[in-house]
């Protein structure tokens, strides 16, 4: 069969597309690695979505306007945002929630049970797994043929009828012929090879919180054969993760919450610091790059009881002592340096802290924990892929965490990476529509 649209890669950029195409009358055909127990991509992990609104709404209270979205925006990434992808970015997340909502997902209503308020971001009830499970059974109703277990691992250009696409489950393969590609399959993150190569030493005890199967190979294909990359593929979004956690996949609830109310020492038992990281929820982001910079990849925080009790919920129970010199010998740490460390930590500490004086003493070992890399490939505003010579083919689209860069070249704002994906899946697979229907 030659299908009007195949899209690679199943997260919510690919179900967006996937859906959008269909509802604009394409057959499309879905591509996912993972085993249907694990399709979703990174945003089965994600809580909620960032969205601008001019008034009160049922998923997201008061108000939260365009200028006020863009600033914030150009606040964390500076120079070298695309203007006109970032203007479609906020103009479409005005209507993604009633478009998430129409596709069967379910929102939470604003400040309840324990969600913390936020005019900024609507949560979807029962987490990212039952928004993309809602995805994924709108997507299968519509007739979105959907492959799982299914990895593209060629992609060739054919004149007519458009391209071919090598998809395997393990030895065996398949190709699929289609008349237009969006590519979806995330960024390269979950490649230690790759990671390796950017990150260097700091990428060998970097967890990577995401799914394993957004390893880059679909990026690394599309830039080989002539696609233009964006951003850095030696930053990215890294926040502290309990380092008992699985090497891959650890998703939300290893990150490390507590760091402001606690001290910091490497794995020598010397106190690590990061000056204006503050006690706001952006901490996170500037203390993994710090985490990665101590030897082994390792740090440590330590809290006593005060701290513990303003400490969320951990997935991992801390490391405890009834004293500092129980509390290194548990940890592996020079006792001298560290008993150094707390008192230069309790002679000063920092405002959101108290000194550690209170048993039982507790400790949570830390590894950096990356979320994404800022890194991909250039699309124009109609989400098809721009050659490095500035061409392109007028069916090759891409969305989501693949073209994230062209937007966001440094840092994040909570809730951007679903808003993204799904804002830019959804506005790719109507182009593909559009372009195969004529
Ligand atoms: C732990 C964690 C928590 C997060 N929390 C939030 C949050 O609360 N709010 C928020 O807005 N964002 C959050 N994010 C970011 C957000 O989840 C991502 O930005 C977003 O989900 C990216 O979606 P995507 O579809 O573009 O890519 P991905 O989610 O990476 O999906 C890519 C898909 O392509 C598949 N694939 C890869 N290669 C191939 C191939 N060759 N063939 C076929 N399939 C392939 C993969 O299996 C995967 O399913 C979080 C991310 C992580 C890791």
């Amino acid at each position: 069969m030659l299908w009007d649209v195949t899209v690679i890669g199943g997260g919510i950029a690919g179900l967006s597309a996937a859906i959008a195409a269909r509802r604009s009358g394409a057959s499309v055909r879905l591509l996912e690695a993972a085993p249907q127990s694990l399709r979703g991509g990174n945003a089965r992990h994600g809580r909620n979505f960032r969205l601008m609104h001019a008034s009160p709404l049922c998923y997201v209270p008061d108000r939260y306007d365009a200028n006020e979205f863009l600033d914030e925006l150009h606040g964390v990434t500076g120079a070298g945002t695309d203007p006109s992808l970032a203007q479609l970015l906020i103009d479409g997340s005005e209507t993604i929630a009633p478009w998430l909502i129409g596709n069967g997902v379910h929102l939470q209503p604003p400040g309840t049970g324990v969600m913390p308020y936020s005019r900024r971001t609507a949560f979807p009830l029962g987490g990212g797994k039952a928004m993309m499970n809602a995805l994924y059974a709108t997507a299968a109703k519509l007739g979105v043929v959907i492959s799982y277990d299914s990895e593209a691992r060629a992609l060739v250009r054919k004149g007519r009828p458009g391209w071919t696409i090598e998809a395997c489950s393990n030895a065996t393969c398949e190709t699929i012929e289609a008349r237009s590609v969006i590519a979806c399959a995330g960024g390269a993150g979950a490649d230690p090879d790759w990671l390796r190569t950017h990150f260097g030493i700091a990428a060998e005890g970097m967890m990577i919180r995401g799914v394993p199967y957004a390893n880059g190979r679909i990026l690394t294909l599309l830039i080989d054969s002539g696609a233009c990359p964006v951003g850095d593929p030696a930053t990215g979004h890294i926040v502290p993760v309990d380092a008992r956690g699985p090497r891959m996949d650890g998703g939300i609830v290893t990150r490390i919450t507590a760091i402001p109310y606690g001290l910091v020492v490497d794995r020598s038992g010397r106190r690590v610091d990061v000056t204006d990281a503050g006690a706001q929820p952006t901490h996170y982001a500037k203390w993994g790059p710090r985490i990665a910079a101590c030897a082994d990849q390792l740090a440590f925080l330590i809290l006593d009881a005060r701290g513990m009790a303003r400490a969320a919920p951990s997935a991992f129970p801390p490391i405890t002592a009834q004293s500092r010199a129980d509390l290194a010998v548990a940890l592996g740490l020079d006792p001298v340096a560290f008993a150094g460390s707390v008192d230069g930590f309790n002679a000063v500490p920092p405002p959101s802290a108290r000194p550690i004086v209170a048993p039982p003493l507790a400790a949570y070992p830390m590894r950096p924990g990356l979320t994404f890399v800022h890194y991909g490939i250039k699309v124009d505003d109609t989400m098809r892929v721009v050659q490095a010579d500035g061409s392109r083919h007028d069916n090759l689209f891409a969305a989501g965490m693949i073209m994230t860069a062209n937007v966001l070249r440094r840092g994040y704002l909570a809730g951007l990476g679903i808003t993204l994906s799904a804002v830019f899946g959804r506005r790719a697979g109507e182009e593909a529509a559009r372009y195969v229907t004529g």
